[in-house]
C-alpha cells in the first residue's frame, strides 16, 4: 500500500476546507482514457516536429536573420516532448495497474513537466506560424512575415529543400498541422497532469480534485464578495451617518407649538347666580343622566349656556374628577373614537367622515420602529436576503381618505387643521425617539444615546423621513443647585462646533 501523505490534509493545526470525497478508481480510469486518446496525436505531433526540426537543421540560412531564432528549438522541444511522452503513455498505463494511490502524484509530476515542455514549444512555434492553414492559402505563405526583400520562411524552405518555390504552401500547411496536433496533445496532457496531480480522494486533502475549482471560484468571486459584503455596507453606514449628522445640524431642536393658555375665571368680581337650572344640574347624578343622552360636543355647548351653568358642569375645584366622568357618560357607548384633529370624544352618530388628504405623521408615529447601529448594519446596510428598499410610502400618505372628525373640526379650514396636527405628530415622533428605555426594533435591547435609524412598518424599508430625530441625546436631569440648564437650553444658541461635537 502506498504511503499516505498526511501533510496534504493540513499541518500546524490548519486544515483545508472540507470537500466532497472522490473515487480513486475514477482517477485511474480517467488517466487510462486520456492515455488512450493521446497515443495517436502524440505520434503524429512527434513525427511532424522531427521532420520540421531536421528541415531547419539542414539549412543554415533558416537559422539566421530575419527568421525566428527559436524556430529550431520550437520544433526540437516538441519532438523531445513527444519522444518521451509516447513510450511514457504505455509505461504509465502498465504501472498504474499496480502502483497508484499516493504514487499517482509522481505520474502527475512527470505529466506536468511534459505538458509544460510541449506548451513552451508550441508557444515558440506560434510566434512564426500562421494561426491556421488559411494563412497559407492563396499565396499568403509566400508573403508571411516578409522582412525587407527577404523571402518568407516557407518560400525559402521550399527553395532550399525542394528546389521548388511553389511548395511553400505545402510546407506552411505541414508546419501549421504539426502545431495544431501538438496543441491538442498539450491540451490533453494538461488535463492528464491535472487529474494525476490532484489525485487525492480524501475530503480534507490539498490535492483533492475539486480543490483548484474551489480556489478558482474564491479568486474570481472572493474580491466581489468582499466588496459587496464588507466594503459597501460600511460605506452605506457612513453615508447614513453623514447625512443624519448634517440633517441634525440643520434641524431645529424644539418645535414651536404655541402653549394653550388656560382660561382662568375672575371670581373676585363674579358671584354665580343660583338659577333653577343650576340647582338641577348641581346634582351630579342628574347631570350625568342628562349627559348620557347627548354628545361630547353638546356637553361643551351646554356649559356655554351661561356662566352659572358652566360652574356646575365644569366646577373648577373638581375638574380632575368631573371631566373623565362626563367623557365616560356622553355619546353612545358603542363605536366610540376620538376626533383626529382635536382628540375629543366622538361616536358613530356625532362624527363626520369628510374625504380629506391623509396625514403623513400618523404613519411615522404609529408604525416606525427605532433601530440601533448594529441592527441597522445587519438589516439594511448589508442588503441581506429579503432587504427592502428605503421607504417610499410618503407618495401615498396624502391620498384622500375618509377621516373621523368631530362636528366642530368639520367646519374649520382643513389646511390649518392639518398643519396644526402635523406639528403635534412631529412632537409625538420626537417624544417617541427620546423616550426613556425605548427598545430597538431589531434586537429588542434598550437603546442608548446615539444615532437612530427607523424602519417603516408598512413597507419594511428604512424610513428616512425628517420627522424622526436622527440623533438622540437625552437631556440631563436639570440641576438647579448648579444653575445647570440641561442640554436643551444649551442647544438653542450653541455654536456649530458644540452641536457637531454632541453628535460625534
Ligand atoms: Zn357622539
Ligand atoms: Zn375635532
Ligand atoms: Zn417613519
Ligand atoms: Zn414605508
Ligand atoms: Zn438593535
Amino acid at each position: 500500500m502506498a504511503p499516505r501523505l498526511n501533510c496534504l490534509t493540513g499541518c500546524f493545526g490548519w486544515q483545508p476546507a472540507k470537500l466532497s470525497r472522490c473515487n480513486e478508481l475514477a482517477t485511474r480510469a480517467w488517466m487510462w482514457a486520456i492515455h488512450l486518446i493521446l497515443v495517436i496525436p502524440t505520434a503524429m505531433a512527434t513525427f511532424i516536429a522531427r521532420n520540421n526540426y531536421l528541415l531547419v537543421e539542414r539549412h543554415l540560412q533558416l537559422q539566421q536573420y530575419p527568421y525566428h531564432p527559436k524556430m529550431g528549438l520550437g520544433f526540437y522541444m516538441t519532438y523531445v516532448g513527444g519522444v518521451v511522452l509516447f513510450p511514457w503513455l504505455f509505461v504509465a498505463t502498465l504501472l498504474l495497474k499496480k502502483w497508484y494511490g499516493t504514487w499517482t502524484l509522481l505520474y502527475g509530476i512527470v505529466n506536468l513537466a511534459l505538458a509544460i515542455t510541449i506548451a513552451m514549444a508550441i508557444t515558440m512555434q506560434a510566434q512564426f506560424l500562421p494561426a491556421s492553414s488559411n494563412g497559407c492559402k492563396d499565396g499568403k505563405a509566400m508573403n508571411w512575415q516578409v522582412v525587407g526583400g527577404h523571402d518568407s520562411l516557407f518560400m525559402l524552405a521550399a527553395k532550399l529543400d525542394r528546389n521548388d518555390a511553389n511548395k511553400a504552401e505545402a510546407i506552411c500547411k505541414n508546419m501549421v498541422a504539426g502545431w495544431t496536433v501538438a496543441s491538442t496533445v498539450a491540451f490533453f496532457q494538461f488535463v492528464l497532469a491535472y487529474i494525476s496531480v490532484f489525485f487525492d480522494e480524501r475530503e480534507f486533502s490539498l490535492l483533492n480534485p475539486v480543490r483548484p475549482l474551489v480556489w478558482l471560484v474564491i479568486i474570481l468571486i472572493g474580491p466581489a464578495f468582499f466588496v459587496h459584503d464588507l466594503i459597501f455596507p460600511r460605506i452605506r453606514l457612513w453615508l447614513s451617518y453623514t447625512k443624519k449628522g448634517v440633517a441634525e445640524l440643520r434641524s431645529t431642536k424644539d418645535l414651536q407649538i404655541p402653549p394653550q393658555t388656560q382660561f382662568t375665571p375672575q371670581y373676585q368680581s363674579f358671584e354665580a347666580p343660583k338659577t333653577k337650572l343650576t340647582n338641577v344640574l348641581a346634582i351630579e347624578h342628574v347631570l350625568l343622566n342628562l349627559i348620557g343622552y347627548i354628545h361630547f360636543e353638546d356637553v361643551v355647548n351646554l356649559s356655554r349656556t351661561c356662566r352659572a351653568v358652566r360652574e356646575v358642569v365644569y366646577p373648577p375645584q373638581d375638574l380632575d374628577y368631573r371631566v373623565p366622568k362626563l367623557t365616560r357618560h356622553c355619546c353612545s357607548i358603542a363605536e366610540q373614537s376620538k376626533c383626529l384633529y382635536c382628540n375629543n370624544k366622538i361616536c358613530g352618530s356625532c362624527q363626520r367622515n369628510p374625504l380629506w388628504p391623509g396625514l403623513s405623521g400618523r404613519r411615522h408615529v404609529m408604525g416606525c420602529k427605532p433601530y440601533c447601529e448594529p441592527c441597522y448594519y445587519k438589516s439594511f446596510a448589508r442588503h441581506p436576503r429579503g432587504y427592502k428598499k428605503p421607504c417610499k410610502c410618503h407618495s401615498t400618505d396624502r391620498n384622500n381618505e375618509f377621516q373621523d372628525v368631530c362636528r366642530s373640526c368639520m367646519v374649520k379650514y382643513v389646511n390649518t387643521l392639518q398643519a396644526a396636527r402635523h406639528k403635534r405628530y412631529q412632537q409625538e415622533a420626537r417624544n417617541i425617539a427620546y423616550k426613556e428605555n425605548s427598545e430597538c426594533g431589531g434586537c429588542k435591547k434598550v437603546l442608548k444615546d446615539g444615532m437612530r435609524w427607523w424602519k417603516c412598518k408598512k413597507c419594511g424599508g428604512e424610513c428616512r423621513d425628517k420627522i424622526h430625530p436622527g440623533f438622540v441625546k437625552r437631556k440631563k436631569e436639570r440641576d438647579i443647585e448648579k444653575g445647570d440648564g440641561g442640554n436643551g437650553e444649551q442647544d438653542a444658541n450653541a455654536s456649530w462646533w458644540t452641536k457637531w461635537r454632541s453628535i460625534l
